[in-house]
Protein backbone atom coordinates (compact mmCIF):
# COMPACT_ATOMS: atom_id res chain seq x y z
CA UNK A 1 0.00 0.00 0.00
CA UNK A 2 1.10 3.59 -0.62
CA UNK A 3 1.92 5.39 1.98
CA UNK A 4 -0.80 7.95 2.09
CA UNK A 5 -3.29 5.12 2.50
CA UNK A 6 -1.13 3.80 5.26
CA UNK A 7 -0.77 7.67 6.98
CA UNK A 8 -4.62 7.08 7.50
CA UNK A 9 -5.48 3.55 8.19
CA UNK A 10 -2.16 1.91 9.30
CA UNK A 11 -2.02 0.91 13.33
CA UNK A 12 -5.61 0.97 14.35
CA UNK A 13 -8.39 -1.25 13.89
CA UNK A 14 -11.28 0.87 13.64
CA UNK A 15 -13.52 -2.29 14.13
CA UNK A 16 -12.97 -2.51 17.91
CA UNK A 17 -14.23 0.66 18.83
CA UNK A 18 -16.44 1.88 15.68
CA UNK A 19 -14.71 5.69 16.15
CA UNK A 20 -13.41 7.28 12.90
CA UNK A 21 -10.82 9.31 14.55
CA UNK A 22 -8.45 7.30 16.63
CA UNK A 23 -9.52 7.65 20.29
CA UNK A 24 -7.33 9.62 22.84
CA UNK A 25 -6.86 7.35 26.31
CA UNK A 26 -5.72 10.19 29.09
CA UNK A 27 -5.13 7.46 31.94
CA UNK A 28 -1.89 6.67 33.47
CA UNK A 29 -2.29 3.34 34.32
CA UNK A 30 -4.49 0.64 33.64
CA UNK A 31 -6.60 -2.06 35.46
CA UNK A 32 -4.74 -5.73 35.22
CA UNK A 33 -8.05 -7.31 36.53
CA UNK A 34 -5.98 -10.39 38.41
CA UNK A 35 -3.17 -10.72 40.10
CA UNK A 36 -1.39 -13.10 37.33
CA UNK A 37 -1.89 -11.00 34.41
CA UNK A 38 -0.72 -8.18 36.74
CA UNK A 39 2.42 -10.41 37.42
CA UNK A 40 3.00 -11.75 33.58
CA UNK A 41 2.84 -7.51 32.19
CA UNK A 42 5.92 -7.04 34.65
CA UNK A 43 8.14 -10.01 33.22
CA UNK A 44 7.46 -8.72 29.50
CA UNK A 45 4.84 -11.97 28.67
CA UNK A 46 2.30 -9.19 27.84
CA UNK A 47 1.76 -6.24 25.58
CA UNK A 48 3.66 -3.05 26.72
CA UNK A 49 0.29 -1.02 26.12
CA UNK A 50 -1.47 -1.42 29.17
CA UNK A 51 1.57 -1.20 32.10
CA UNK A 52 1.63 2.28 32.81
CA UNK A 53 1.73 5.12 30.56
CA UNK A 54 5.59 6.00 31.12
CA UNK A 55 6.08 2.60 28.99
CA UNK A 56 3.32 2.41 26.74
CA UNK A 57 -0.24 4.17 25.85
CA UNK A 58 -2.68 2.48 23.81
CA UNK A 59 -3.06 6.11 21.73
CA UNK A 60 0.80 5.96 21.64
CA UNK A 61 1.16 2.85 20.47
CA UNK A 62 -1.07 3.40 17.41
CA UNK A 63 1.07 6.17 16.60
CA UNK A 64 4.10 3.96 17.07
CA UNK A 65 2.84 1.56 14.53
CA UNK A 66 1.38 4.00 11.92
CA UNK A 67 4.95 5.80 11.90
CA UNK A 68 6.85 2.63 11.82
CA UNK A 69 4.44 1.81 8.74
CA UNK A 70 4.85 4.55 7.31
CA UNK A 71 9.27 4.80 7.48
CA UNK A 72 9.19 1.44 6.12
CA UNK A 73 10.53 -0.13 9.61
CA UNK A 74 9.62 -3.08 12.10
CA UNK A 75 8.61 -0.76 15.38
CA UNK A 76 8.41 2.68 16.54
CA UNK A 77 9.57 4.36 20.18
CA UNK A 78 7.33 7.62 20.64
CA UNK A 79 9.57 10.08 22.97
CA UNK A 80 9.10 13.33 24.68
CA UNK A 81 11.09 15.44 21.89
CA UNK A 82 13.28 15.13 18.96
CA UNK A 83 16.31 15.49 21.27
CA UNK A 84 15.21 12.52 23.36
CA UNK A 85 15.10 10.16 20.68
CA UNK A 86 18.27 11.01 19.22
CA UNK A 87 19.93 10.87 22.96
CA UNK A 88 17.92 7.41 23.35
CA UNK A 89 19.18 6.06 20.27
CA UNK A 90 22.75 6.77 21.24
CA UNK A 91 22.23 5.17 24.73
CA UNK A 92 20.91 2.41 23.57
CA UNK A 93 23.83 0.99 21.76
CA UNK A 94 26.67 3.26 23.80
CA UNK A 95 28.38 3.77 27.23
CA UNK A 96 31.35 5.53 28.83
CA UNK A 97 34.51 4.42 26.98
CA UNK A 98 32.44 4.27 23.39
CA UNK A 99 32.38 6.81 20.22
CA UNK A 100 30.09 7.44 17.86
CA UNK A 101 31.36 8.83 14.11
CA UNK A 102 28.63 11.98 13.51
CA UNK A 103 28.47 14.06 10.29
CA UNK A 104 30.24 17.71 10.56
CA UNK A 105 26.85 19.79 9.45
CA UNK A 106 23.85 18.76 12.24
CA UNK A 107 21.00 20.47 13.80
CA UNK A 108 22.67 22.84 16.89
CA UNK A 109 21.07 21.23 19.78
CA UNK A 110 22.46 17.68 18.45
CA UNK A 111 25.62 19.04 18.13
CA UNK A 112 26.05 20.23 21.57
CA UNK A 113 24.62 16.98 22.95
CA UNK A 114 27.33 15.33 21.32
CA UNK A 115 30.04 17.62 21.91
CA UNK A 116 28.75 18.89 25.82
CA UNK A 117 26.27 16.08 27.66
CA UNK A 118 27.30 12.99 26.35
CA UNK A 119 31.06 13.68 26.23
CA UNK A 120 30.79 14.10 30.51
CA UNK A 121 28.86 10.70 30.36
CA UNK A 122 31.85 8.98 28.55
CA UNK A 123 31.01 8.91 25.51
CA UNK A 124 33.15 10.67 22.30
CA UNK A 125 31.95 12.52 19.12
CA UNK A 126 34.43 11.82 15.88
CA UNK A 127 33.41 14.75 13.34
CA UNK A 128 33.58 13.41 9.59
CA UNK A 129 33.30 15.70 6.96
CA UNK A 130 28.81 15.17 5.89
CA UNK A 131 30.37 15.35 2.36
CA UNK A 132 33.06 13.85 2.60
CA UNK A 133 32.17 9.53 3.67
CA UNK A 134 36.15 8.39 3.11
CA UNK A 135 36.87 10.30 6.66
CA UNK A 136 34.83 7.39 8.12
CA UNK A 137 36.70 4.55 8.24
CA UNK A 138 40.35 6.31 9.78
CA UNK A 139 37.76 7.17 12.55
CA UNK A 140 36.32 3.44 13.41
CA UNK A 141 37.90 1.41 16.50
CA UNK A 142 36.43 -1.40 18.57
CA UNK A 143 34.82 1.36 20.86
CA UNK A 144 32.87 2.64 17.69
CA UNK A 145 29.26 1.92 18.12
CA UNK A 146 27.31 4.15 15.60
CA UNK A 147 27.30 6.36 12.83
CA UNK A 148 25.50 9.20 13.07
CA UNK A 149 23.85 11.78 10.29
CA UNK A 150 21.10 13.86 9.21
CA UNK A 151 19.25 13.06 5.56
CA UNK A 152 18.69 16.83 5.20
CA UNK A 153 21.04 18.73 7.59
CA UNK A 154 19.12 21.72 9.75
CA UNK A 155 19.98 24.62 9.05
CA UNK A 156 23.23 24.36 6.64
CA UNK A 157 20.70 21.81 4.29
CA UNK A 158 23.53 19.33 3.28
CA UNK A 159 22.27 15.95 1.80
CA UNK A 160 25.11 13.36 2.59
CA UNK A 161 25.61 9.97 0.10
CA UNK A 162 23.39 7.69 2.39
CA UNK A 163 23.92 4.90 0.76
CA UNK A 164 27.94 5.10 0.37
CA UNK A 165 27.69 5.82 4.52
CA UNK A 166 25.50 2.73 4.94
CA UNK A 167 28.07 0.42 3.04
CA UNK A 168 31.10 1.48 5.30
CA UNK A 169 28.78 1.11 8.14
CA UNK A 170 28.15 -2.46 7.15
CA UNK A 171 31.40 -3.52 6.17
CA UNK A 172 32.22 -2.80 9.92
CA UNK A 173 28.91 -4.15 11.67
CA UNK A 174 27.92 -0.97 12.84
CA UNK A 175 24.59 0.84 13.06
CA UNK A 176 23.70 3.98 11.14
CA UNK A 177 21.33 6.51 13.00
CA UNK A 178 20.00 9.11 11.04
CA UNK A 179 17.73 12.18 12.11
CA UNK A 180 15.14 12.17 8.99
CA UNK A 181 13.12 15.20 10.65
CA UNK A 182 13.84 17.45 7.73
CA UNK A 183 12.83 15.34 4.75
CA UNK A 184 10.33 12.84 6.63
CA UNK A 185 9.56 9.67 5.39
CA UNK A 186 7.44 11.14 2.53
CA UNK A 187 10.44 12.46 1.14
CA UNK A 188 13.09 9.81 1.73
CA UNK A 189 13.15 5.95 3.54
CA UNK A 190 16.26 5.70 4.99
CA UNK A 191 15.90 2.48 6.36
CA UNK A 192 15.11 1.26 2.66
CA UNK A 193 18.13 1.90 1.78
CA UNK A 194 19.83 -0.08 4.61
CA UNK A 195 19.52 2.90 7.51
CA UNK A 196 19.36 0.90 10.65
CA UNK A 197 17.84 3.55 13.22
CA UNK A 198 15.85 6.71 12.06
CA UNK A 199 14.79 9.68 14.50
CA UNK A 200 12.40 12.13 14.07
CA UNK A 201 11.58 15.58 15.33
CA UNK A 202 8.28 15.17 15.36
CA UNK A 203 7.65 19.22 16.59
CA UNK A 204 8.07 20.11 13.31
CA UNK A 205 6.34 18.24 10.15
CA UNK A 206 4.83 15.68 11.94
CA UNK A 207 1.46 17.97 12.99
CA UNK A 208 2.91 20.80 10.26
CA UNK A 209 1.17 23.82 12.69
CA UNK A 210 3.89 24.01 15.41
CA UNK A 211 1.66 22.29 18.07
CA UNK A 212 3.43 19.87 20.07
CA UNK A 213 7.26 18.72 21.15
CA UNK A 214 7.39 15.16 20.16
CA UNK A 215 10.13 12.48 18.99
CA UNK A 216 10.33 9.23 17.46
CA UNK A 217 12.94 6.39 16.57
CA UNK A 218 11.63 3.65 14.16
CA UNK A 219 14.02 0.63 13.66
CA UNK A 220 14.51 -1.70 10.55
CA UNK A 221 12.91 -4.78 9.29
CA UNK A 222 15.56 -7.56 10.77
CA UNK A 223 18.02 -5.36 12.51
CA UNK A 224 18.42 -8.22 15.04
CA UNK A 225 20.76 -10.33 12.02
CA UNK A 226 22.80 -7.07 12.27
CA UNK A 227 23.25 -6.84 16.79
CA UNK A 228 22.89 -10.89 17.38
CA UNK A 229 26.42 -12.40 18.57
CA UNK A 230 27.87 -9.00 16.94
CA UNK A 231 30.56 -8.34 20.17
CA UNK A 232 29.93 -4.16 19.52
CA UNK A 233 26.29 -4.61 20.85
CA UNK A 234 27.10 -6.06 24.40
CA UNK A 235 23.84 -4.75 25.89
CA UNK A 236 21.47 -6.83 23.58
CA UNK A 237 24.15 -10.29 23.55
CA UNK A 238 24.59 -10.18 27.30
CA UNK A 239 22.32 -11.29 30.23
CA UNK A 240 20.28 -8.21 31.62
CA UNK A 241 20.56 -7.88 35.38
CA UNK A 242 17.21 -5.60 35.64
CA UNK A 243 15.02 -8.53 34.23
CA UNK A 244 16.92 -11.62 35.83
CA UNK A 245 19.39 -12.33 33.25
CA UNK A 246 17.36 -11.94 29.88
CA UNK A 247 19.23 -11.57 26.72
CA UNK A 248 17.84 -8.90 24.58
CA UNK A 249 18.31 -10.65 21.00
CA UNK A 250 16.82 -14.18 22.59
CA UNK A 251 13.52 -12.93 24.05
CA UNK A 252 10.50 -12.90 22.25
CA UNK A 253 10.37 -9.23 21.07
CA UNK A 254 13.75 -9.73 19.60
CA UNK A 255 11.97 -9.04 16.35
CA UNK A 256 12.19 -5.05 17.33
CA UNK A 257 14.86 -5.31 19.82
CA UNK A 258 16.08 -1.75 19.62
CA UNK A 259 12.71 -0.22 20.13
CA UNK A 260 11.69 -3.34 23.04
CA UNK A 261 15.09 -2.30 24.97
CA UNK A 262 14.44 1.52 24.45
CA UNK A 263 11.13 1.09 26.00
CA UNK A 264 11.75 -1.22 28.31
CA UNK A 265 15.31 0.12 29.67
CA UNK A 266 15.29 3.58 28.90
CA UNK A 267 11.57 4.86 28.90
CA UNK A 268 11.42 2.64 32.08
CA UNK A 269 14.47 4.41 34.00
CA UNK A 270 14.68 7.76 32.58
CA UNK A 271 10.98 8.42 31.81
CA UNK A 272 10.95 10.79 28.50
CA UNK A 273 7.67 9.86 27.81
CA UNK A 274 5.69 11.66 24.91
CA UNK A 275 1.80 12.40 26.77
CA UNK A 276 -0.85 10.49 24.99
CA UNK A 277 -2.21 13.81 23.94
CA UNK A 278 0.89 14.88 21.75
CA UNK A 279 0.63 11.23 20.20
CA UNK A 280 -2.59 11.86 19.10
CA UNK A 281 -1.90 15.44 17.58
CA UNK A 282 0.77 14.02 15.58
CA UNK A 283 -1.63 11.15 14.22
CA UNK A 284 -4.10 13.90 13.30
CA UNK A 285 -0.90 15.80 11.23
CA UNK A 286 0.51 12.24 9.59
CA UNK A 287 -3.13 11.96 7.78
CA UNK A 288 -1.98 15.09 5.77
CA UNK A 289 2.13 14.82 5.78
CA UNK A 290 2.54 13.86 2.64
CA UNK A 291 0.08 16.39 0.80
CA UNK A 292 1.95 19.28 2.40
CA UNK A 293 5.68 17.68 2.70
CA UNK A 294 4.62 17.84 -1.56
CA UNK A 295 3.33 21.71 -1.44
CA UNK A 296 6.59 22.60 1.05
CA UNK A 297 8.64 21.43 -1.44
CA UNK A 298 6.94 22.33 -4.98
CA UNK A 299 7.24 25.97 -3.09
CA UNK A 300 10.64 25.93 -2.11
CA UNK A 301 12.07 25.15 -5.37
CA UNK A 302 9.69 27.94 -6.81
CA UNK A 303 11.14 30.12 -4.37
CA UNK A 304 15.11 28.75 -4.57
CA UNK A 305 15.02 29.37 -8.14
CA UNK A 306 13.27 32.78 -7.96
CA UNK A 307 16.17 34.11 -5.38
CA UNK A 308 19.07 32.77 -7.76
CA UNK A 309 18.03 35.22 -10.44
CA UNK A 310 17.65 38.25 -7.65
CA UNK A 311 20.41 40.77 -8.37
CA UNK A 312 20.91 41.18 -4.51
CA UNK A 313 21.22 37.61 -3.76
CA UNK A 314 24.98 35.88 -3.87
CA UNK A 315 24.31 32.32 -3.22
CA UNK A 316 21.24 30.09 -2.50
CA UNK A 317 21.12 26.47 -1.27
CA UNK A 318 18.63 24.62 -1.72
CA UNK A 319 19.47 20.71 -2.34
CA UNK A 320 17.43 20.05 -5.80
CA UNK A 321 18.96 23.55 -7.53
CA UNK A 322 21.46 22.18 -10.09
CA UNK A 323 24.70 24.74 -8.66
CA UNK A 324 23.99 23.47 -4.98
CA UNK A 325 26.90 21.90 -3.12
CA UNK A 326 24.07 18.31 -2.73
CA UNK A 327 22.89 18.29 -5.97
CA UNK A 328 23.93 14.94 -6.55
CA UNK A 329 22.82 13.44 -3.87
CA UNK A 330 19.72 15.09 -3.77
CA UNK A 331 18.47 13.80 -7.29
CA UNK A 332 19.27 10.50 -6.02
CA UNK A 333 17.66 10.74 -2.68
CA UNK A 334 14.91 12.83 -2.84
CA UNK A 335 13.10 12.49 -6.08
CA UNK A 336 10.17 13.35 -4.57
CA UNK A 337 11.01 16.87 -3.60
CA UNK A 338 13.57 18.34 -0.81
CA UNK A 339 11.29 19.97 2.08
CA UNK A 340 11.04 23.44 2.92
CA UNK A 341 14.59 25.11 3.80
CA UNK A 342 15.94 27.17 1.80
CA UNK A 343 19.29 29.08 2.57
CA UNK A 344 20.60 32.75 0.73
CA UNK A 345 23.11 34.99 1.39
CA UNK A 346 23.23 38.38 1.31
CA UNK A 347 25.82 41.07 1.23
CA UNK A 348 26.03 41.97 5.06
CA UNK A 349 24.84 41.36 8.52
CA UNK A 350 22.91 45.00 7.92
CA UNK A 351 21.10 43.75 4.85
CA UNK A 352 20.07 40.86 6.16
CA UNK A 353 18.25 42.60 9.49
CA UNK A 354 16.35 44.83 6.58
CA UNK A 355 15.16 41.98 4.91
CA UNK A 356 13.77 40.43 8.28
CA UNK A 357 12.18 43.33 9.29
CA UNK A 358 10.72 43.93 6.23
CA UNK A 359 8.90 40.73 5.40
CA UNK A 360 5.37 40.85 6.10
CA UNK A 361 4.07 36.98 5.51
CA UNK A 362 7.20 35.46 6.93
CA UNK A 363 7.37 35.52 10.78
CA UNK A 364 10.97 35.68 12.50
CA UNK A 365 11.05 32.48 14.34
CA UNK A 366 13.37 29.91 15.50
CA UNK A 367 11.72 26.76 14.18
CA UNK A 368 11.04 25.19 11.27
CA UNK A 369 8.42 23.04 9.78
CA UNK A 370 5.17 24.90 10.21
CA UNK A 371 2.78 25.48 8.06
CA UNK A 372 2.95 29.55 7.98
CA UNK A 373 6.33 30.19 6.30
CA UNK A 374 9.63 31.46 8.74
CA UNK A 375 12.22 33.53 8.13
CA UNK A 376 16.08 33.26 10.25
CA UNK A 377 19.24 35.39 10.65
CA UNK A 378 21.84 32.67 12.22
CA UNK A 379 24.56 35.32 12.54
CA UNK A 380 22.01 37.20 14.90
CA UNK A 381 20.42 34.82 16.86
CA UNK A 382 20.57 31.27 16.88
CA UNK A 383 24.73 31.33 16.27
CA UNK A 384 25.15 34.99 17.97
CA UNK A 385 27.65 33.14 20.66
CA UNK A 386 29.78 32.43 17.87
CA UNK A 387 33.24 34.23 16.72
CA UNK A 388 33.41 35.17 13.17
CA UNK A 389 36.07 31.89 13.11
CA UNK A 390 33.74 29.87 14.31
CA UNK A 391 30.64 31.38 12.37
CA UNK A 392 32.91 30.50 9.28
CA UNK A 393 33.37 26.79 10.22
CA UNK A 394 29.67 26.07 10.59
CA UNK A 395 29.18 27.57 7.37
CA UNK A 396 27.20 30.45 8.48
CA UNK A 397 27.74 33.80 6.84
CA UNK A 398 26.96 37.41 8.53
CA UNK A 399 24.51 37.44 5.65
CA UNK A 400 22.74 34.10 5.44
CA UNK A 401 19.18 34.01 5.75
CA UNK A 402 17.27 30.87 6.13
CA UNK A 403 13.74 30.26 5.38
CA UNK A 404 11.56 27.77 6.37
CA UNK A 405 8.50 27.58 3.63
CA UNK A 406 5.21 27.24 4.69
CA UNK A 407 2.09 26.69 3.42
CA UNK A 408 0.91 30.04 1.93
CA UNK A 409 0.61 30.35 -1.92
CA UNK A 410 3.99 30.42 -3.50
CA UNK A 411 3.18 34.03 -5.31
CA UNK A 412 2.23 35.73 -1.99
CA UNK A 413 5.71 34.15 -0.63
CA UNK A 414 7.73 35.24 -3.63
CA UNK A 415 5.89 38.34 -3.61
CA UNK A 416 6.86 39.09 -0.27
CA UNK A 417 10.03 38.75 -0.69
CA UNK A 418 10.26 40.66 -3.94
CA UNK A 419 9.36 44.12 -1.52
CA UNK A 420 11.44 43.34 1.40
CA UNK A 421 14.78 42.90 -1.19
CA UNK A 422 13.54 45.67 -3.03
C1 LIG B 1 14.27 20.40 15.88
C2 LIG B 1 15.21 19.33 15.53
C3 LIG B 1 15.67 18.42 16.48
C4 LIG B 1 15.25 18.51 17.95
O1 LIG B 1 13.91 18.19 18.09
P1 LIG B 1 13.01 18.72 19.35
O2 LIG B 1 11.71 18.05 19.08
O3 LIG B 1 12.98 20.20 19.28
O4 LIG B 1 13.68 18.21 20.57
C5 LIG B 1 16.54 17.44 16.10
N1 LIG B 1 16.96 17.34 14.82
C6 LIG B 1 16.54 18.19 13.86
C7 LIG B 1 17.05 18.03 12.47
C8 LIG B 1 15.67 19.22 14.18
O5 LIG B 1 15.27 20.08 13.23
Amino acid sequence: MEQQTLALHAGYEKEAQGTMAVPLYMTTAYDFGSADFAASSFNLQQGTDHVYTRVGNPTTAILERRFATIEGGSAALAISSGMGAIFYAVLNIAGAGDNIIVASKLYGGTITLFTQTLKRLGIEARFYDVHNPDEITPLIDEHTKGIFFETISNPSIDVPDIEAIVAIANAHGILTIVDNTVATPFLCQPLLLGVDVVVHSASKYTTGQGLAIGGLMVERNDLVAKILENPRYPFFNEPETSYHGLVFANCPASAVLFTFRARMILLRDTGAVLSPFNAWLFIQGLETMSLRMRQHSDSALKVAQFLEKHPRIQKVNYPLLSSDRSYKNASKYLTKGASGLVSFEVESFEVAKKILDGVKLFSIVANIGDSKSIINHSASTTHQQLSPQELENAGISAGLIRLSIGLEDTQDLIEDLTQALS
